[in-house]
């Protein structure tokens, strides 16, 4: 299958190709040119299957050019004993009547993230020896906490790869930090950058577009890659897991195969909801999306009013992941939705980067009405659901998942709708233990400890071992302490290359 541009502004690539090149070099994103509809007897099929088969059978699909035994390769050295703490994968919990939580946090850096940059890096590294090509990929990552910790560990010691990646000096906490700067692995690099986020990702930015100094990397042997949500190579592995989660629940008999079910996601970029909605398309039935936002509610307000609007302050909240504006993977679903329309795409993208929004035209609005339902949670309602949920049923809720829960239990309230429901648990608890702890213990808990002592508190109230991937944190060996200005980007960068050498 070959993929396309939603601007149509490139030609057709292969599976590989698309996830060398990340985006579409003169902006657009690719996706594939046909969605892959399932036999109907996937059904009985799946839930016979592992993780494993079901991964491999659900990718080979989409990445023709790949044999199914690189396939088979490249998911065994991602979903594996060694990489995630649950022999499911992505086990399933159920939570309350008709509602089961989807756990996607038992990989190394305690986030869902994991997912996909568990197995990206492996497809990466083959698609640059299908592109024919003898130079090093350098991944350059400009992270505001959670995405540089996972492919950090995605890509360690994977061949032909060096990764680079720069985070805020000021602007994540500790856990983040030394789970960044403690990385082991031979092509590993951790830059921390005087100034905020922000400051980071416009310098990343600047160098992607800086046509000299990459000609100059390409001499020295290098190219630039980038392992953000945009990369098919990040979207398509997500699709497993809610066949899997599906899979789960007619082998327990919570569902009859066939019967439909509704799916939860707290949302930011849009990329781990999209990948249900592809699976959706290729026949995983489903009865609604619901959309879940903090008080960064630009999705919410464009799904209920169909005018998307980034013009409006910033906030930080308890769930930082999804402290985002600019939710890029829309654009996907806004071409699918418009049976492919590239010139709507093209002129709605135009009027979001020349005056921060657009509005869609009714049709686009009425089809994606029967599908996505969409709500926010503030930040006083985040931390009383993971209280309120604690309470009832003992289950600890990070603040990310519990925006999602609060939105479904209004949903719920709103329409009556009784369909069996996934709720997909983007954290880990402990990996946000200072709101959690604050959540079920109140501010005393928390003010004058440290992250660390938090952590060690959360697991005795909570009931629950520490995540592996952040125990015993603050005794590891920190090994990165490089620093540079905004500026000194492209100095680090070379001096790194160079010593690499
Ligand atoms: C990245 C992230 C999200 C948002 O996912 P998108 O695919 O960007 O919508 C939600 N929760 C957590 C914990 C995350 O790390």
């Amino acid at each position: 299958m070959m993929y396309i541009s939603t601007r149509d502004n490139f030609r057709e690539v292969t599976a590989s190709t698309a996830i060398r090149l990340g985006m579409v070099p003169k902006g657009g994103l690719f996706v594939p040119a046909r969605i892959p509809v399932l036999p109907d007897a996937w059904v009985t099929l799946f839930p016979r299957l592992s993780y494993q088969e079901k991964a491999v059978y659900l990718l080979t699909l989409y990445l023709e050019d790949y044999l199914p035994e690189e396939i088979k390769e490249c998911v065994d050295q991602a979903y594996n004993g060694a990489n995630f703490q649950h022999q499911d994968i992505t086990p399933l919990e159920k939570l309350e009547d008709d509602l089961y939580v989807l756990e996607l946090w038992h990989g190394p850096t305690a986030a869902f993230k994991d997912l996909a940059l568990q197995i990206m890096p492996h497809l990466l590294s083959l698609a640059v020896k299908k592109g024919g090509q003898d130079r090093e990929t350098v991944i350059l990552v400009a992270t505001s906490g959670d995405t540089g910790k996972a492919a950090l560990e995605g890509f360690k010691d994977v061949p032909g790869i060096q990764i680079i990646v720069f985070y805020p000096g000021q602007g994540v906490s500790k856990v983040q930090e030394l789970q960044m700067t403690t990385t082991t692995g031979r092509n590993t690099h951790v830059v921390a950058v005087q100034g905020n986020f922000d400051d980071c990702q416009n310098a990343v930015k600047e160098i992607f577009a800086d046509e000299a100094f990459n000609s100059k990397l390409k001499k020295a042997g290098y190219d630039l890659s980038s392992a953000n949500s945009i990369n098919w190579g990040r979207l398509v592995p997500q699709i497993v897991y809610y066949f899997a989660a599906y899979g789960d629940l007619v082998t327990r008999g919570e569902i009859k195969a066939g019967s439909r079910v509704n799916i939860v996601v707290p949302t930011g970029n849009f990329g781990n909801i999209l990948a249900g909605w592809y699976g959706a398309r290729m026949g995983l039935p489903v009865h609604r999306f619901i959309c879940a936002s903090n008080e960064n509610k630009v999705l919410t307000d464009f799904f209920q009013t169909g005018i998307y609007n980034r013009n409006r302050p910033f906030k930080r909240t308890s769930s930082p992941s999804m402290d985002i504006l600019i939710s890029s993977n829309l654009e996907r679903f806004l071409f699918e939705i418009t049976s492919h329309d590239a010139e709507k795409i093209r002129y709605w993208m135009e009027n979001l980067s020349l005056q921060g929004g657009f509005t869609v035209d009714k049709a686009t609005r009425s089809s994606m009405d029967g599908i996505m339902e969409a709500g926010y949670a503030t930040e006083e309602e985040t931390l009383t659901t993971i209280g309120e949920t604690f309470r009832a049923t003992g289950y600890t809720l990070d603040p990310h998942t519990a925006v999602g829960k609060k939105v479904y239990q209004d949903y719920r309230d709103r329409t009556g709708d009784q369909t069996p429901t996934i709720l997909a648990a983007t954290a880990s608890p402990f990996k946000f233990n200072a709101s959690v702890m604050r959540a079920l213990k109140g501010d005393a808990a928390v003010e004058g400890y440290t992250e660390f002592e938090i952590l060690g508190e959360l697991a005795r109230v909570a009931g629950l071992s520490v995540h592996p991937g952040l125990a015993g944190l603050e005794c590891r060996l920190v090994l990165h302490g490089g620093a540079c200005a905004s500026t000194g980007l492209r100095a680090q960068i070379e001096e790194i290359l160079l010593h690499s050498k």
